[in-house]
Formats: C-alpha cells, structure tokens, sequence
C-alpha cells in the first residue's frame, strides 16, 4: 500500500479487460498509472464470457460490418501478441436445411473477406461424411453437410492475469480486494478517490490527474458517485454456460448454431477437455458479483444442444454452469438485450469522470487506446501516441503450443517447472479429476497476487469452470498451501474452505 499515496497520472477502477486493458495501455504511454479492483482481478464478467477472440459471426448477420471489422483486427492482433494465450479454433455450421449451407457459406466467405490478411484460414463447405468425421457426435438425421470457420479461442481470466503482469512489467502499480468508495474533488473536478482495503478496513486518499471507471456492469453505480442521480447508461444482460465432459463432442473443432428460438447463436466448444455450451441473452435488473443461472436458462441451453448432438445431456452431466453480465449501453428504448450495442461507449462527466463501457474482450486493447487518448487530453498530460498493437504481452512465446500444459504461463512455465522441483509435493495434482498442480497455487500466490483460494481455483487456476465439485475437494489442500505462503493460521485455512465452498455450490445444479 506504501506506493498509494503517490500523485498518479491515471487511476483506473475496475480490474476486468476493460480496466487492465486500459492500464496497460497508459502505462505503455509513460504514464504514471495505478489500477484498484473492488475484489480480484477477472471476478466480473471477465472470467464467464465465452473464451472466444472473435470478430462475431452473429453481428455479422446484424449487419454491423464495422464492429466486426475492428474485432477481428484485433483478434489478428491478439494472436500476434499473446500466441501463448490465444490460437486458432475451427468452427462447424451444421446444414439440416437445404438453404443453411449455402446462406452461412455466403455469411463466412463475408467474415473471411473482413479479417483480408489477418484472416485464420478459409471457410469451406463440408459433406455429410466430412461434417460427421469433424464432429462423430453430431445429430446424424437430417443432416446434409456444413460449413466450417476459424476463429479465436483464449482463457479469460488467464489473459487478464497476463495483462495484470504486463502492466507490472510496465511499472504500472495494481491492487485487488481495493474497491472505490468515493470520489475525491477539486473545484468541482474528480481528482481522485477514496479506497477500502477489503481486507483490513482502512481507507486510504489517492490524487489522480485523471479517473477511469471501468467497472463494467457496475459502471452506473461509480457514476452516481460523480453525479447522485444520473440516467443510468446500462442495461446488464445475462448469458449462461454449461460445462460437460468431453466425451459429449470430442475432437478439436467446435460447433456453432447460428440460429436458436430466440435469435441467439449457440456455441459447443472444446475448452481445457471439457465442453463448454452458451449462451443465453436474458435482460436482468439486479446486479452481483456472482450472478446465478435462472432454471429457464439451463433448460433452454439443455434442450437446444440435445438437438444436435447424438447423446442428450441431463442436469446430473453438467460438471460446472456459470453466469456473466454483459455491460449493454443502452441507445434511447431498445427492448431485447440482445439487440442492444455490443460497440463500447466512453463517457465524460462535466466533472471530468471517464467512463468506458459496453464493447467486448475481443476488442479490450482498442477500447484502451481510445480511452488513454482522450482522457491524456482531459486531463492536459503530455500525449503520447499508442504503442499497444505491437506490445507483446508479458510471458509471450512462439514456441509453446496453446493447448499443452502451461501454455497459459508462456515463456514463465520454465520457472514454473523449476518450483516444481523444488519440493516433491508441489509436483502433485491438487485433485485426479483436475489438471493442476500445487506449484501453481504457489506461482499464483507469489507472481500472480492471488489472496484467496478462490482466486486461485476461479481464476489463476480454472478449476471452479472445470469442475465445480472437484474444485470444492480440491479446496482444503489449496488453503493449506496458501497460508504456508501468506503466512495465515488454521482459522483463516478453515474461513477460506467454507466461503469458497458458498460460492462454488452456486456452480452445480
Ligand atoms: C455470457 C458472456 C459471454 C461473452 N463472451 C465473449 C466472448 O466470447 N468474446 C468476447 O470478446 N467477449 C465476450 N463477452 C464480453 C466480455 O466478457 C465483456 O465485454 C468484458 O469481460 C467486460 O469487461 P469489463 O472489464 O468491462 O467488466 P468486468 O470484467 O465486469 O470488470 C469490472 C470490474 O470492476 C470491478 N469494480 C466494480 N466496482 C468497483 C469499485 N467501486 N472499485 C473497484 N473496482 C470495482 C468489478 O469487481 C469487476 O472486476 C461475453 C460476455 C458475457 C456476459
């Protein structure tokens, strides 16, 4: 905490990709840049989107040509600069009609035009006989053929840990578990904000030349901290997904629905062995940092997979099911969510409060950049231009391939290998129905600022979307090899295991 009271150039709230995308990218700048997060970093929507870096094949088909033109610039960006993070997916259509191969065909030749060189390989047509190979366990009645695509695939909280790490190697400061609690003013100016340490209660001042709210779906509620009073800007929506075992689509490609009951795409994916199926668009008033699957949701992603896949998925085979809140803006009356801009939006107040919302993780590092330029000019700093498209991003490495293990770690999985070797136990998994070891809790304690055993299971491991009840066994040994390393007693050990298993029993059905 010694470092808080220095004067920042930038104070960005909110540690999701909206937030670390934009540190990073003041940090890059040369700007003295520090960022808060009410819990850990990725807790929000960050951590529960669909692990896809793509230009959206679905607002394609709503016509906006230039959000997927933008989106799948940067998803040829983010391949470039985070190859350990992020790689190449293919994608099947399948054609039960006679015009869906066809129309989808036109669609993705479409798709493959926009992303020009930045492109991940070509769209074709498939046979029948080609469908089925690529996916054995595909609905076989009524099918004619498909079409396959590429796009991008990543982990979400692990490319907001890399981007946490870059903005260190920037020298750029961040702190979890630090939420905003009010804003400091100057002549009717936010000059900076008053912070709760979560842990120990204390508050402390923070002198910022310029804040950046970048808190997501709670967005409006930093802005009545500004303005009490103001029209909220956001309607949050909320999108489920449900994780089965592999062996409900093996293979590596993934499948997409272009097309469900209520107008939404559905997607299978192939995710760290498991499946993962989303989603669902469901408008919703309230909103938390755990946000919960309504039973219509589950029942819908239930129903529609059990279409197109040969064997239909019950309640007992979904091993993880997680929410997010999409940060919709609203632009005058829209009525269905999933009609509403999925384009970002920033936002001055008259007191000089940046506001950055809405958008995508796709296109995170664009939403930076527009933000640092406009508010470097706000706030009279020094402009500098952007450098973030060709930032590599910290542990990057051409040589590891993105599926093997501790890929995420990139260029850092040497280190992780030689703390394995440090102590024999630290090679053992932390569970036999989960892919981690115990060195990974000691590498997220150490390198990765991880304070509870859930930020290690949820989010620097993703055990909790693996597995949710293995990760609950898995907890107990995670909290012994924590305190070990915060140096906390068997209360606190005790205190952790029950409060993560509170918030992974929301993740069963
Ligand atoms: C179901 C679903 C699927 C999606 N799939 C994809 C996809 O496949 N690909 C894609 O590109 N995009 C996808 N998205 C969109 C993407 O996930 C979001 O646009 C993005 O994660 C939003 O990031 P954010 O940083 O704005 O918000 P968040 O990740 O929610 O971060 C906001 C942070 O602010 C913190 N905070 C709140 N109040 C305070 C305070 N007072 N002080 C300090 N911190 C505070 C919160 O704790 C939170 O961590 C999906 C979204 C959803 C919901």
């Amino acid at each position: 905490m010694a470092r808080l009271g220095e004067p920042w150039d930038f104070l960005v709230v909110g540690g999701g990709a909206t937030g670390l995308g934009t540190a990073v990218e003041a940090a890059s700048r040369g700007y003295r840049t520090l960022l808060v997060e009410a819990h850990d970093f990725a807790k929000g929507t960050s951590s529960r989107s669909t692990k896809l870096i793509h230009g959206g094949v679905r607002y394609l088909q709503q016509g906006n040509i230039s959000l997927v033109l933008e989106a799948l610039h940067e998803r040829g960006l983010l391949l470039r600069n985070a190859p350990h993070l992020v790689h190449n997916l293919s994608f099947v259509v399948p054609a039960y009609d006679w015009w869906e191969g066809p129309f989808y065909g036109a669609g993705l030749k479409l798709y493959d035009m926009l992303a020009g060189r930045m492109g991940l390989g070509p769209s074709r047509f498939l046979s029948r006989d080609e469908t089925l190979e690529i996916i054995p366990t595909l609905e076989p009645e009524g099918l004619r053929g498909g079409v396959i695509y590429h796009d991008g695939q990543f982990d979400d909280a692990r490319l907001a840990i890399t981007l946490l790490r870059t903005l260190l190697d920037l020298d750029g400061v961040a702190i979890n578990y630090l939420p905003v609690v009010s804003l400091l003013k100057q002549g009717g100016l936010v000059r900076g904000a008053v912070v709760r340490d979560a842990e120990t209660g204390a508050e402390h001042e923070i002198h910022a030349k310029v804040v950046v709210n970048a808190t997501g779906v709670f967005s409006d509620g930093l802005r009545r901290l500004d303005e009490p009073g103001c029209e909220p800007i956001l309607s949050p929506s909320q999108g489920v997904h449900l994780v089965l075992d592999r062996s409900f689509q093996p293979g590596e490609s993934a499948i997409l629905v272009p097309h469900t009951d209520d107008g939404r795409v559905l997607f299978a994916v192939p995710w760290h062995g498991r499946v993962i199926l989303g989603t669902t668009d469901t408008p919703v008033s309230g909103i938390s940092p755990e946000p919960r699957a309504l039973p219509e949701e589950i029942e819908f992603l239930l129903t529609h997979v059990a279409r197109y896949l040969t064997r239909d998925p019950s309640p007992e085979d979904v091993l993880s099911c997680f929410a997010g809140l999409r940060p919709l803006v609203r632009h005058g009356e829209a009525g269905r969510t999933a009609a509403l801009s999925r384009d970002h939006t920033l936002l001055i107040s008259p007191s000089g409060l940046v506001t950055i919302t809405g958008g995508k993780w796709t296109t995170y590092r664009k939403m930076g950049e527009d933000t640092v330029t406009q508010a470097a000019v706000l706030a009279g700093l020094p402009e500098f231009p952007s450098g973030t498209a060709d930032l590599r991003l910290h542990g990057w490495s051409a040589e590891v391939e993105p599926t093997a293990d501790w890929a995420v770690y990139g260029s850092d999985s040497a280190a992780l290998t030689k703390l394995s070797e440090e102590r024999p136990e630290w090679k053992e998994p932390i569970h036999p129905r989960l892919p981690y070891r115990a060195c990974e809790v000691v590498w997220a304690t150490r390198h990765e600022m991880a304070r509870t055993v859930e930020d290690v299971l949820a989010r620097r491991t993703r055990a909790l979307l693996l597995d949710a009840r293995a990760s609950v066994e898995a907890a107990p040994a995670v909290a012994r090899l924590l305190a070990g390393e915060l140096g906390r007693d068997a209360a606190w050990e005790a205190g952790q295991v029950e409060a993560y298993g509170a918030v992974a029993r929301g993740y069963w059905l």
